[in-house]
């Protein structure tokens, strides 16, 4: 089973990942992360994708279309993944089409102010990339490795934040459109006071009968 969590940075995929990952055993995979990881090795490759990642700009396709391919031929993605921060554009989701079956497009709504509310208290453990929100976590230690290098991201700035809301209005509705034309599209309205949890609850049961 292969699953894509969609919509705007801070809509909370990453925490609806964590709860696929822990009751369907899904191999979790963000595109996002995958670029971190190059950047903090500061390869060639890490140099150029920190260009962008650093200031909110979306990565070329190309890119980003290669290095997602490359880590979903590893043997562990036949358990079924789950594509966080994959596809943010056309092009992106028509590469996939062609490689991976996709059963099911989690599409989570949030207003903009959602959006700005949660990213300007989002907080990522050093060590093991945990997201911690100032909303119900101590951002003083890690709550998953005990780590104490608890940071807010560059592009997780109010300019960059905007930044990336834009793009993503500009591209969504097209990728949306695509899904839903393979009657996969699955459309979960959030809400500010939702915590991770409740919006969980709303997908779950699709998930489960799958
Ligand atoms: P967010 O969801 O908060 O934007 P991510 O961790 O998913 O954060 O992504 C961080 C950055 O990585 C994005 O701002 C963008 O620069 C880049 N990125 C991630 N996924 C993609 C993608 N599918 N296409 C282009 N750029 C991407
Ligand atoms: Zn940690």
């Amino acid at each position: 089973m292969n699953i894509i969590l969609n919509g705007a940075s801070g809509c909370g995929k990453g925490s609806m990942a964590g709860f696929l990952v822990k009751d369907f055993g899904l191999v979790p995979i963000s595109t996002g992360d995958l670029f971190r990881e190059q950047i903090a090795k500061q390869t060639p490759l890490g140099k150029k994708l920190e260009s962008y990642v650093s200031t909110g700009k979306w990565v070329p396709d190309e890119v980003t279309i290669e290095i997602l391919m490359d880590r979903i031929k590893q043997p562990d993605c036949a358990k079924g993944v789950i594509l966080d921060g994959f596809p943010r554009t056309l092009n992106q989701a028509i590469a996939l089409d062609k490689t991976l079956n996709i059963d099911l497009v989690i599409a989570i709504e949030v207003t903009d102010d959602i959006v700005h509310a949660r990213l300007g208290g989002r907080y990522m453990c050093r060590n093991c990339g945990t997201i911690h929100s100032t909303r119900w976590d101590k951002i003083d230690k890690c709550k998953k490795c005990g780590g104490t290098d608890l940071y807010q991201r560059d592009d997780d700035k109010a300019e960059f934040i905007q930044k990336r809301l834009e793009n993503f209005k500009l591209n969504n509705g097209e990728i949306l459109d695509f899904y839903r034309s393979q009657n996969k599209l699955f459309i979960v309205k959030d809400k500010l006071e939702n915590t991770p949890a409740d919006t969980y609850a709303l997908v779950k049961d699709t998930v489960a009968k799958l």
